[in-house]
């Protein structure tokens, strides 16, 4: 039997390293990402968020990480990465996804603690009538939006915004959530000229406060110092979305302005899967000490 993922999670954290979560689009993104960590034999999440579900599909996504799973008996595991609702978060679990993200930043606290602790409940619930582990994180604190290339750190995002480990530990009372994304300096996106420092004794102390794993959302532009220091600090998954999008999408286009005359998709798109995990093989490296 597999483990769960709440057991890999515990792992990683008692090793003092982190498991790699990165997005994907379409298939060939998740053969890059399956054939980096299953070359260093690591556990990995692939997330799908609720723009990139809409593309890959709820059931077309949970077949294909489950059909790797269980054909090769690995420790993959598929996230509904911020979902926005709970009618959202509700249908990727009923799908049949590992986990999900429900992200109510953007509302009061009071809205956000009430509309997470809805979708723990129903995944407790869920998770005894299927016998399938379900874990949710909830958001607190935000750190922009988008997976993408941008010129400045997004509008909202200030040490203001920053999480409190205060406000951590009464948001997990409250809501019951297996993990926490905090806001600890980090941003969704790649910031042209580097992403800001992350506030390593901040996610010490969230993680203390709090009592659960702690998910660094926004990993793309990241240093790798930072990212030493946080895992050591309490910090369990890492998020990697714009980093792997923007390989796949070079490697394509380079291929096709070099190969004008080819048309076969498997083998321009062959090229944004090596590219992708080359990248992934990389983090994952990385946030392992390897
Ligand atoms: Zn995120």
């Amino acid at each position: 039997m597999l483990k769960s993922l709440a057991k890999y999670i515990k792992e990683a954290e008692e090793k003092s390293v982190a498991i790699g979560h990165f997005n994907i689009s379409n298939l060939e993104a998740l053969h890059g990402i399956y054939n980096a960590a299953k070359k260093l034999n690591l556990p990995v999440i692939i997330g799908v968020s609720e723009g990139e579900e809409e593309f890959v599909g709820k059931e077309e996504a949970v077949a294909l990480v489950k059909t790797l799973r269980e054909r090769d008996h690995y420790p993959i595991f598929l996230n509904a990465d911020h979902h926005y609702s709970f009618e959202s978060v509700k249908e990727a679990l009923d799908a049949g996804y590992d986990s999900a993200i429900i992200d109510a930043v953007k509302l009061p606290i009071k809205e956000n603690i009430a509309l997470t602790k809805k979708c723990v409940d129903y995944a407790r619930e869920l998770s005894t009538k299927t016998s399938h582990d379900i874990i949710i994180e909830g958001e607190l604190g935000f750190i922009g939006q988008s997976s993408k290339i941008l010129d400045k750190i997004p509008e909202g995002v200030s040490e203001a915004s920053m999480t409190t480990p205060e406000d951590a530990k009464h948001f997990v009372e409250a809501t019951g959530v297996d993990m926490l994304a905090p806001s600890i300096g980090n941003v969704h996106g790649m910031i042209q000229g580097g992403n800001p420092r992350l506030d390593i004794e901040r996610i010490k102390n969230i993680r203390q406060a709090c009592g659960v794993p702690l998910v660094l959302h926004g990993g793309s532009g990241i240093s790798d110092e930072d990212f030493k220091n946080a895992i050591k600090a309490g910090i369990s998954i890492i998020h990697i979305n714009t980093e792997i999008r923007v390989a796949y999408r070079d490697a394509i286009k380079k291929f096709i302005d070099e190969n004008p005359n080819e048309v076969a998709p498997y083998n321009f798109l062959k090229t944004g899967v090596e590219a992708v995990e080359k990248v992934v093989e990389s983090r994952l490296k990385l946030f392992n000490n390897l």
